[in-house]
């Protein structure tokens, strides 16, 4: 089931000409020049806190 998506939602944010991933469990990526990057780093905290909830 993955009926956890409202647990992390994971978003980008812009700062000047950086961008950033955010998440509503309080996490927060580096900042990175891309967004392309920002979502990967959410990406990957998705992975990882989805394999924290086993
Ligand atoms: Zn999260």
């Amino acid at each position: 089931m993955h009926a956890q998506s409202s647990l992390h939602q994971t978003t980008t944010t812009e700062r000047g000409s950086f961008a950033l991933a955010r998440c509503s469990c309080g996490w927060t990526g580096p900042a990175r020049r891309s967004r392309d990057r920002a979502r990967t780093d959410a990406a990957d905290h998705l992975r990882t806190t989805a394999g924290d909830e086993v």
